[in-house]
């Protein structure tokens, strides 16, 4: 609350400005005239308005979660008509948190929302608020309430809630006084307005477990929903949304791009069709065709090809064995995600790639998966190793992951058979917050065993791998040839480069 016998801290910096401003018009000789304006510009919110008839967004433009769109509804319901609702009885919610990873489609939710009661869109990001003046966030809260209640009913939409609204003793070093004022001014005002006045305030965020709990309270956000990244059904539905708006060839099967594209995001997605348009019109073409859709989707995957590199022979050859290495361990190990495309095309950070897709969504990890993971990452090294007696750097980024799988499994999932399952948290490079749970709790000696463990399983995932390609050397050579040849090979036609190839039969990986 203010006290009106002080002079509010935003006041001194306005004040204090203005000095600093009329002393550099002066040095710089600039039009003191100009100084008000200026000012008042920058204590006023960021805040993008879009008028109601200028929202084009609706729900039928967001794709899949349904369940999210039935409880944003009730919102909509209530925006269009507040009386309605207040005669009822009816109370709404003042504020509404969504809760997701990047690009699944949060800002579009809210837009919607706006755009199908019908009513202006204020937007505005949590970093917008915060600036280097004390009292200037708090400020521009304060006047981006006060345009909102001219223009109500209205949403707010405040994205990336997590840069004003972190837990305020959580904070490394403390002292942030600057957003703490933010967040004490955000509260107040969400405190200050009644929810008839037909203001809704949805904010995104995807940092949840960071928000500091006074902004969780009943009356604040109290409406929490998660928007999680799509399904395969999800991922076709938001396919279909914006294949709208582009004209596809016949040999696009947007059910089987939907398959093919686990782990993308609404905005991965619309980012696919787009890349994939942009091609085809610079080709000429009169359509989006598969081909165009599939030069997009590995750019996306596999990163932009670098064009104009050269490469000596030998990296190429070395790239091809490597590629082929993972490629065929891969293949050999039942249960092992289908590959998609082997490639030896330079890219943006590597010289080769083996892209696998999962058949289906995978939720959790079985001990056996995630060491054939770690024999296929290894594969490449191994390979190398085998054919060339010697190896090279290509490999560091297999074996960081790798190794971490390893850790993981020892310190995190409790999969090593020695140790047991128990938990051995370890503490992240520049760790600050001291939370008890993270502390280490074990002995040098069981530090020790740690690296033991993890230390065995790669060493054990590296000899299966050795004892496998030594056995199938005759197809190491084939798909490297292949490649070296045709620099690029898709699933199916690997499939048929090994068609003859021998079962591996029961591996024992994990024997102890
Ligand atoms: P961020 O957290 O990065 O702000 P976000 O969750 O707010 O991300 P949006 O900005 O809404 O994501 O999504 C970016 C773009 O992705 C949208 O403009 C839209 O084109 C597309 N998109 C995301 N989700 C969906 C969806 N469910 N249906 C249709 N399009 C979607």
């Amino acid at each position: 609350m203010e006290n009106p016998g002080l002079i509010p801290s935003w006041a001194w910096v306005f004040l204090g400005g203005v000095a600093v401003f009329i002393l550099l018009s002066l040095v710089l000789n600039l039009k003191p005239a100009s100084v008000p304006s200026q000012f008042f510009s920058f204590v006023r919110a960021r805040a993008r308005f879009i008028r109601p008839e200028e929202v084009e967004v609706r729900f039928k433009d967001v794709g899949d979660i349904e369940e999210v769109k039935e409880e944003l509804w009730e919102i909509v319901e209530f925006l269009r008509d507040p009386q309605k609702f207040i005669r009822l009885g009816g109370r709404m919610p003042k504020g509404v948190l969504l809760m997701g990873p990047p690009g699944t489609g949060k800002t579009l939710l809210a837009k919607a929302i706006a755009g199908e009661a019908g009513v202006p869109f204020f937007s505005i990001s949590g970093s917008d608020f915060v600036e280097m003046f004390v009292g200037v966030g708090a400020a521009r809260v304060r006047d981006l309430f006060a345009q909102a209640k001219k223009h109500s009913p209205c949403i707010i939409f405040i994205d990336e809630i997590d840069a004003v609204g972190r837990h305020r003793v959580a904070g490394a070093g403390g002292g942030h006084e600057e957003r703490e004022q933010t967040l004490n001014q955000l509260l107040v005002e969400m405190d200050g307005f009644d929810s008839q006045e037909g203001i809704i305030v949805v904010a995104a965020t995807n940092r949840p477990d960071i928000l500091d709990p006074a902004l969780l309270r009943p009356g604040r956000f109290d409406r929490r929903i998660t928007v999680p990244p799509p399904d395969l059904k999800g991922r076709e539905a938001i396919l279909r949304v914006h294949a709208r708006k582009i004209q596809l060839a016949e040999d696009v099967d947007l059910t089987r791009l939907a398959k093919s594209t686990p782990g993308f995001t609404g905005a991965d997605l619309a980012n696919l069709l787009n890349e994939a348009a942009i091609l085809a019109a610079r080709s000429g073409k009169e359509r989006v065709d598969l081909e165009d859709i599939e030069k997009a989707k590995d750019k996306i995957l596999l990163g932009r090809e670098r064009k104009g590199i050269i490469i000596s022979e030998e990296e190429k050859q070395l790239a091809a064995y490597h590629e082929a290495g993972h490629a065929l361990i891969a293949y050999l190990l039942p249960g092992m995600d289908p590959i998609y495309k082997i490639s030896i095309i330079p890219r943006s950070h590597t010289l080769g790639v083996v892209q696998q897709l999962p058949v289906d969504e995978r939720h959790v990890y079985s001990r056996e998966y995630l060491l054939k993971r770690i024999m296929t990452l290894l594969g490449g090294r191994v390979a190398e190793e085998y054919v060339f007696g010697e190896a090279s750097t290509g490999a560091g980024d297999d074996l960081e992951k790798a190794t971490e799988i390893a850790r993981k499994m020892v310190c995190e999932w409790g999969m090593s058979k020695r140790l047991g399952p128990l938990v051995f948290p370890q503490r992240e490079p520049g760790y600050v917050n001291r939370n008890p749970a993270d502390i280490r709790a074990y002995s040098e000696k069981t530090a020790q065993e740690i690296d033991e463990e993890i230390r065995r399983i790669i060493h054990r995932c590296y000899t299966k791998d050795c004892e496998i390609l030594a056995r199938y050397i005759k197809y190491l050579h084939l798909l490297a040839e292949a490649l070296l040849e045709e620099e690029t090979i898709d699933g199916e036609t690997l499939k048929e480069l090994l068609r003859d190839v021998e079962p591996l039969g029961d591996i024992r990986i994990d024997e102890d």
